[in-house]
């Protein structure tokens, strides 16, 4: 069955399924083993990145980038006290593998980092791109199934261990162990549910004679209670176009408005002060993806350890009985927070993403609902609510950013690394250059070059600029009077 056919089926406009949120089209198009986009697996040669593909990501573009986000990891290693032994590389997202072939490449001229790597741990839910950076980062070692997923080997290190899972709950949280967790184009693609404000119905008009409610309508009292007078925030749903407004060529399905409340609408936009804010504020339209604050609030505990558990008993709803509080997962007890988190995505760096959801087929804006399965979905990602839930969920941890993909990769030192590269290709075709060797000089200086200056572009549309940079690392209290430390790129120094 095809993706656009099993929507219809889903969304068949009956009274047991109906219009589903927009999540759920994200989830279904994107990563189900249905035909999703990700993890489909019969179109197997279909590639998603680069010129013949949908999109082009950053270490696409260039090798630098990926060296650049591993000479990150050095220094926040170098920063924390240089750990001997127990650090997990993790990466969630990997694509083709080259972010990561590329930090691994750099991360082999600091043995001592080098040596404290236990394991390289990729979340990836597409069987295809698996194989991929399977084939790019092992060779031809071979890829042996486990319990949680499949391991192997590195090509360049015997001894290094690359595991993946599907799911980063698989990963293991060991308090003993150090992270440097990666992100790179991945929260884009998680779900977002979308909400919209609507203020209360007029009390003379007709419908005030019934009220919308999560199981339909219900008579509306003559004098309605003060939370029925206020805005309320309805949830944007997917469903099929009725069929006098169908039209050859364009999408089968369209974003309507729920009709009354979802459990979504009620709960999620409550979740923080920044949408409770916006709710009066007639047609404001606000994203949330719960999905992306759990990874975030996930790299946190790693990082920094669970909270304290609540000392306060709590009210059973049931009883009414103070019973303890019981955590639904194990506490991660790190008395001593370490590792560290780098997000790099796009997105606004301080507001609540809205009307961002979009598709993307052969490098060209197409809309999110058209050809479900084989468009690339993708939303912007809201940094904040990504920062507090980390903060929120872990007292270990602080947030650094976002800062602009420009000026974290100058800080970084992009332009010296480039000016590096260049030279050497000078300096070997001076000594004749190297037998075999495709690339003419002159393309590849324009190929480092170009590369360089798209990714620190900060025009209008610049990947400079639209891309954003934040990382979470363990907290560090300022010392009495003094600034509190910064992370490369985020204001600090590299000490080598
Ligand atoms: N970081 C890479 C790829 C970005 S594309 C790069 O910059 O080139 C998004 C990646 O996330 C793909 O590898 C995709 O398969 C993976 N992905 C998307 N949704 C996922 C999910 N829910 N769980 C795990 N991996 C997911």
């Amino acid at each position: 069955m095809c993706q656009t056919e099993y929507l219809f089926k889903l969304l068949k406009w009956d009274q047991t399924t109906g219009p589903i949120p927009v999540a759920s089209y994200m989830r279904q198009c994107l990563t189900s083993d249905l035909g999703g986009y990700y993890t489909s697996t019969t179109g197997s040669e279909k590639d998603q990145f680069g010129v013949k593909g949908d999109f082009v990501t950053s270490p696409e573009i260039s090798q630098v980038f990926g060296e650049l986000i591993g000479v990150w990891v050095v220094a926040e290693w170098i920063a924390q006290g240089r750990k001997s032994e127990g650090v997990h590389l993790m990466e969630v997202g990997p694509g083709r593998g080259t972010l990561m072939d590329d930090m691994l490449r750099t991360i082999r001229n600091f043995p001592a980092f080098a040596k404290a790597i236990e394991a390289v741990y990729l979340v990836e839910s597409s069987p295809n791109l698996r194989e991929a950076q399977h084939k790019r980062l092992c060779g031809d070692n071979p890829l042996q199934q486990t319990e949680t997923g499949y391991q192997s080997f590195s090509q360049h290190s015997k001894d290094l261990k690359i595991v993946w899972t599907e799911d980063v709950r698989f990963v293991p949280k060991e308090a003993s162990k150090t992270p440097f967790i990666v992100a790179h184009e991945f929260f884009d693609a998680l779900p977002i549910h979308v909400f919209q404000a609507v203020p209360p119905a007029p009390q003379s008009s007709e419908d005030s004679s019934t009220l919308q409610t999560p199981t339909g309508p219900i008579p509306a009292p003559k004098r309605l209670p003060s939370a029925a007078r206020q805005h309320q925030w309805r949830e944007l749903v997917v469903s099929p176009k009725p069929p006098h407004r169908l039209i050859q060529g364009e999408p089968e399905f369209e974003l309507t408005m729920a009709k009354a409340s979802t459990p979504h609408s009620l709960y999620l936009p409550e979740t923080s002060a920044r949408y409770q804010a916006l709710k009066n504020t007639d047609g404001a339209t606000i994203e949330i993806s719960p999905e992306s604050q759990t990874y975030t609030r996930d790299f946190a505990i790693r990082l920094g350890g669970s909270n304290p558990p609540s000392p306060n008993p709590q009210q059973s709803p049931s009883s009414g009985r103070k019973v303890p509080s019981k955590p639904f997962e194990e506490p991660v007890l790190k008395p001593q927070p370490s590792g560290a988190a780098l997000i790099i995505d796009y997105g606004p760096p301080a507001t609540i993403p809205t009307n961002s959801l979009r598709g993307i087929k052969s490098h060209t804006r197409v809309s999110p609902l058209d050809s479900p399965g084989t468009t690339d979905i993708s939303a912007d990602v809201d940094f904040i609510a990504l920062a507090e839930s980390a903060i929120n969920a872990s007292p270990g941890v602080e947030v650094h950013g976002p800062v602009d993909q420009a000026r974290f990769l100058a800080a970084m030192g992009i332009e010296e690394r480039v000016a590096q590269l260049v030279k050497r290709a000078v300096d070997r075709e001076r000594g004749g250059g190297v037998e075999g060797e495709k690339e003419k000089l002159t393309e590849l200086v324009k190929r480092v070059e170009g590369g360089w200056k798209r990714l620190v572009d900060t025009g209008p549309h610049g990947m400079g600029r639209l891309y954003q940079v934040m990382a979470i690392v363990p907290h560090t209290p300022s010392k009495e009077g003094g600034a509190r430390r910064r992370p490369v790129g985020f204001g600090g120094d590299v000490s080598f």
